[in-house]
């Protein structure tokens, strides 16, 4: 019996289940990786995300390689036909994967027709397991955040004193959040020269054309768990302290604030949750940080990510397919290019987001989000743009974050109310509009922030529906003190947007 390992793209880790299966005999176990070029052109995928997860890829095979593990690598078209070859070759019986995040990628595997058999192993990149998610959530009325945040707190004995939160509080919430100050001093991030791997990935890229959204270089991320471990500990010694105070704040040219850039990291596996929020955790002891920063970013990961994973198994399959508001609008152009909008918060996230594959999440959320909802941008054309341009975008992530959080397009199944937003909350939150062509406090002339008509044209197209939420009482109360004619202006505003310059 010979047993191979086939490790994904996603899965660069070398305590994931199926090399861990066979760690004690590894100079006797085949390992492939494959590079598919097909897998690849479904989607416009920004440029350096290619470069991330090939380059990535590749480390990682290469340190298996000095690690005595027998490695091949494919660089291919499809994964059937490397596979095929490999297992004939290595006369394997028995092909181990760890099991998928993506469930479109699970059945991808499922439908392969190989000549052994295909022994999925269960994925350990997250706290909770599928299983256990499930079983909170079946003695629940509410899936809320904060209580399954709670729970994990206990579970893990995080931030706990006994059976108390440290500090007496689960949430510091009250002291985070704080507008952007003039002249705010971001700390500088750690960054990294392309390597020989790395260049030879770009120069590929380039030279196949897979893809021809986002700036390719300068390509700058870690691809190795090493470098990922110096940008976790760079942001707990430079960032951390500041973190909670403003994670909300958006401020231009200044691409990253004092967040953690851990995503992609995390999401390939090259970072495991537990560990970024022990290192979190031990600092909050040895160094004394700040309580608000420190528990707001352990609810990040600890609470959101895993919350955000449970659910997209929790939920079916088709959860992807909803379009609760039965929104049709097109994906507008600018979104692939930001020169063709003049809306400028829109504007320099885009760029940001066509420089470097990332935005912070309030710009994904309260921008990107908050636009293609209030406007009625198809559900599943936004959420394949979001999948295609950010740089720690996979299907498990991108579903309850975009269709749920972001647009809400599930109905309320995630969130409670939409995150639907006014030009008032962008200009407290960045120094956007003092740069913008729109007027922001304006809502009824050609030079008002369409934030604000196309806002108001949301809350009344939908008011039936939104009454249902009893959480959007105080805006819908706030729709009827606005006159007849000025809502009509608003409506009208919001039909003759030109949705490219
Ligand atoms: P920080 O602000 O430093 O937060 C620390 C970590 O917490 C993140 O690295 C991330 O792992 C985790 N986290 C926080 N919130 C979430 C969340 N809602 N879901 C999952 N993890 C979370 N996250 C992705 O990893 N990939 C995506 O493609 C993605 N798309 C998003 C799209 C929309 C519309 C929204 C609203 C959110 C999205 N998020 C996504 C969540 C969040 O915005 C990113 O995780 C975060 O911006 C990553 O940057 P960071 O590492 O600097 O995060």
């Amino acid at each position: 019996m010979v047993v191979g390992v086939w490790i994904l793209g996603d899965r660069l880790n070398r305590l994931q289940s199926s090399l861990e299966s066979c760690h004690e005999q590894k100079e006797k176990t085949p390992v492939i990786f494959i590079e598919s070029s097909n897998y690849v052109k479904q989607r416009p995928y920004h440029q350096q995300k290619l470069v991330l997860v090939w380059s990535a890829m590749r480390h990682f095979a290469e340190e298996l390689k000095a690690d005595n593990w027998q490695v091949t690598y494919a660089i291919t078209e499809d994964f059937a036909t490397p596979l095929q070859e490999w297992i004939q070759k290595n006369k394997i019986t028995e092909l181990r994967i760890t099991t998928p995040c993506d469930r479109t990628f699970l059945a991808r595997i499922q439908s392969l027709s190989l000549d052994c058999k295909i022994t999925l192993l269960p994925d350990n990149h997250f706290l909770w397991s599928r299983q256990e998610f499930q079983d909170w959530a079946k003695s629940r009325k509410r899936l809320l955040m904060e209580d399954f945040y709670r729970e994990g707190r206990k579970r893990f004995n995080i931030l706990m004193s006994g059976k108390d939160p440290i500090g007496g509080k689960w949430n510091y919430d009250k002291q985070n959040r704080k507008p952007p100050k003039k002249n705010l001093e971001t700390p500088e991030r750690i960054w990294f020269e392309p390597d020989n791997i790395t260049q030879e990935v770009i120069n590929w890229i380039q030279e196949k054309q897979f893809s021809n959204y986002g700036e390719i270089t300068p390509f700058q991320w870690g691809v190795t768990r090493e470098q990922a471990l110096q940008v976790l500990e760079h942001f707990i010694t430079e960032c951390l302290p500041s973190f909670g105070t403003y994670q909300d704040a958006m401020v231009t040219g200044e691409y990253t604030i004092w967040h953690g850039l851990i995503s992609p990291y995390l999401n390939l596996g090259l970072l495991q949750p537990l560990e970024v929020i022990n290192a979190v955790e031990k600092a909050y002891y040895d160094r004394e940080l700040p309580l608000n920063s420190v528990e707001g970013f352990i609810r990040q990961v600890l609470g959101w990510r895993e919350y955000m994973h449970g659910l997209y198994y929790h939920f079916d399959a088709d959860y992807s397919q909803n379009n609760w508001f039965e929104h049709d609008r097109p994906l507008p152009e600018f979104f692939w290019d930001s020169s063709q909008t003049n809306l400028n918060c829109l504007k320099q996230t885009l760029i940001q987001t066509e420089k470097t594959g990332y935005a912070h999440h309030i710009q994904r959320l309260m921008i990107l989000a908050n636009f293609a909802l209030i406007t009625g941008i198809n559900p599943q054309e936004i959420e394949s743009w979001f999948h295609s341009v950010f740089i720690d975008a996979y299907d498990w992530v991108m579903q309850t974050n975009v269709i749920g959080m972001g647009i809400f397009a599930d109905g309320g199944m995630l969130a409670s109310k939409p995150y639907a937003a006014l030009a008032n909350y962008i200009n407290k939150m960045s120094d956007y509009c003092s740069n913008c062509q729109y007027n922001k406090s304006d809502r009824l002339t050609e030079k008002a922030c369409p934030f604000n008509y196309f806002y108001w044209d949301f809350i009344a197209r939908h008011r039936d529906k939104l009454k249902s939420l009893g959480r959007m009482n105080l805006i819908l109360g706030n729709l009827k003190k606005i006159s007849e004619e000025d809502l009509k202006t608003m409506q009208e505003l919001a039909q003759k947007f030109e949705f490219s310059k």
